[in-house]
């Protein structure tokens, strides 16, 4: 039985999409959404592993308008995807089939699978890791936007790794291409990502709609999530969250804050500003100096204490090497009552000892060790030697 016909019953019948079969062998599930399911496969010809993201629009799991609405959703998407291909961070689109009932969406594959896993792994992230994961999660960003695409659901679920630990920014199941001048109002992404502008266009009446800046409030919530491994927007209640994210409000707590330099907790504050035509856009941000390679965190010189501690060094490898050079005397009554506990004369002794009885232990065969400690010698010595 190959795992395409296992009884999984998302997995399309053959007969619903011959196509996709020639071409690729369905494997395991690597991820699963509303209406899609995410699996690896393999490309027949070349071997070469790819993930499939296999979208249901046969309507069984829906009305017809949404199933429509999916349909065109997916297109949207696929054009999107398109529109990116070549650049290095963003997820390549290889093939796509449609068939009445499935559409499948070929991508590269990313091995090292989601930010977020990776994210729970190592609970959080050093300086220097997440400035890697931020120029090239920046840079995608930057590219997006500079193309008037905006993604609408920036989260670690949806950034990508591939064997490099290099970031791909993938599911653009919300991006949308601005018109010029165009102001969006759909309330669409996830929570504790949403930027406070996404919330009041659907809360009050005659609020202006929202852009692209809602992809940097987001960048300013991941980048929070990997220093310090809890997001800065989270309560029990999700009311209570939604307030205090458009409030603005959130903190660098201690302890875990307090290891932190001040570049990135200066960026993540120009980032997560509630006013989006007062916050960073994705070049400035990549312009901060917590960007710039030659960037090192500033720690507060004591010239005092420094010079107290080489002091210190110093005077405890003097005081190392004359120990080495100027052993203790041994003692004639310990070299008489208990030889053994000094160093020079156990090694002299044990030598001794294996010279007399080693011969009993074959090379290899550790269970012979038990002869060492028989009582007769070696047949050549017993004349030499008198006990
Ligand atoms: P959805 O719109 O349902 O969230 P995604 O495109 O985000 O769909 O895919 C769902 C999950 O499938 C991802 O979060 C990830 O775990 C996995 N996945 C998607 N694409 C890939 C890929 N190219 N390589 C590895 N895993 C992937
Ligand atoms: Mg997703």
């Amino acid at each position: 039985m190959t795992q395409s016909d296992d009884v999984d019953p998302d997995l399309p019948s053959q007969d619903k999409a011959k196509e996709f079969y020639a071409k690729y062998e369905p494997k395991e599930v690597l991820g699963k959404g509303v209406s899609s399911t995410v699996r690896r496969c393999v490309e027949k010809t070349s071997g070469t592993e790819y993930a499939v993201k296999i979208i249901d629009i046969s309507g069984e799991k829906g009305e017809e308008h949404q199933v429509e609405q999916l349909r065109r959703d997916t297109s949207r998407e696929i054009n999107i995807l398109r529109m990116c291909a070549g650049h290095p961070h963003i997820i390549e689109l290889h093939d796509v089939f449609e068939t009445p009932t499935f559409i499948f969406l070929v991508f590269e594959l990313c091995k090292k699978g989601e930010l977020f896993d990776y994210l729970t792994e190592v609970v959080s992230m050093s300086e220097k890791r997440t400035r890697i994961i931020m120029t090239q999660l920046l840079d995608a960003v930057e590219y997006i936007h500079s193309k008037n695409i905006v993604h609408r659901d920036l989260k670690p679920e949806n950034i990508l790794l591939d064997d490099n630990l290099n970031v791909k920014l993938s599911d653009f199941g919300f991006a949308t291409v601005l018109a010029p001048a165009e102001e969006l109002s759909e309330l669409c992404g996830t929570p504790g990502y949403l930027a406070p502008e996404v919330l009041a266009v659907s809360m009050y009446d005659n609020v202006p709609g929202y852009g692209k800046e809602v992809d940097m409030w987001a960048c300013g919530v991941i980048m929070y999530t990997l220093l310090c491994g809890s997001p800065p927007f989270w309560h029990r209640k999700q009311m209570m969250m939604l307030r205090a994210i458009m409030q603005g409000n959130y903190h660098f707590n201690s302890p875990e804050w307090d290891d932190i330099t001040e570049p990135p907790k200066e960026l993540i504050s120009k980032l997560l500003v509630v006013n989006p035509s007062q916050r960073f856009t994705a070049k400035e941000t990549l312009a901060h100096p917590f960007f710039k390679r030659e960037f090192v965190p500033i720690k507060k010189f004591h010239a005092r204490r420094t010079f107290r501690a080489a002091i210190l060094c110093t005077r405890f490898f003097f005081r190392l090497r004359h120990f080495y050079e100027n052993p203790p005397p041994i003692s004639l009554d310990v070299v008489t009552t208990n030889p053994y506990s000094v160093k020079l004369f156990r090694k002299l002794i044990d030598g001794c000892a294996f010279g007399m009885y080693g011969h009993w232990v074959k090379k290899g065969d550790n269970q012979n060790r038990a002869a060492l400690f028989e009582h007769s010698l070696r047949d050549d010595w017993k004349n030499d030697v008198k006990l």
